[in-house]
């Protein structure tokens, strides 16, 4: 494989979770919340932004995977992920949502059909709030019409990995946001 190019370094990561952390402190303010991860991609941004809450947080993780036709790693680099494979729920929350204060963290907002999925069925929990909160955002690939509440760093649609984000399983433990270059 190429050589993988910084595009967010770790400086900058810190310091916009910090500021996300802070946002969501002052529209929680005298609340308790429920993170919510999306396995396993947000594992290491949610670890990170709970600890800039400043309010009484608990934690859940919910995991997903897509049906069918998901491309290979190689293809996902050609042609971007698949967009068109259905999800399908792999773990479900472990606690009742109902009246909670529930924000669903996110690594990558991409064509949006993940959290369209996941946005449904945590409603369905009847919850007080749902927001989302995602640490990348490629909006010039949405083909479903999702917006997050919170939003880390806009990005080109370039295949990135490192921060909780992987390429075929690897690279999730690079402290730096990097684009894997499409040869
Ligand atoms: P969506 O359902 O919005 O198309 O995609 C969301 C999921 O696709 C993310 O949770 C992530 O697993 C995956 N994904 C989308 N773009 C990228 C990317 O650039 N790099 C990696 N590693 N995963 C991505």
């Amino acid at each position: 494989m190429a050589e993988l190019k910084v595009l967010i370094s770790r400086e900058r990561i810190a310091q916009r979770v910090a500021e996300m952390g802070a946002e969501i402190t002052r529209d929680f303010s005298g609340e308790t919340v429920i993170l919510v991860g999306v396995l396993k991609g947000a594992a290491i941004f949610l670890g990170d932004l709970a600890r800039h809450i400043q309010l009484d947080a608990t934690f859940d993780f919910i995991g997903v995977s897509s049906y069918g036709n998901r491309p290979s790693p190689a293809q996902q680099l050609k042609s971007g992920w698949d967009s068109t494979g259905e999800v399908r729920l792999t773990k479900d929350v472990d606690q009742s949502m109902k009246q909670r204060n529930v924000i669903l963290v996110e690594d990558i907002l991409d064509t949006g059909l993940t959290l369209t999925y996941l946005k449904k069925i945590l409603l369905a929990h009847q919850p007080k709030a749902l927001r989302i909160a995602t640490l990348l955002d490629k909006p010039s690939r949405r083909t479903q019409p999702m917006q997050a509440d919170y939003v880390g760093f806009g990005i080109p649609d370039e295949f990135v990995v490192g921060y909780g984000l992987d390429y075929a399983e690897m690279y999730r433990n690079l402290p730096d946001i990097c684009v894997v270059p499409r040869e």
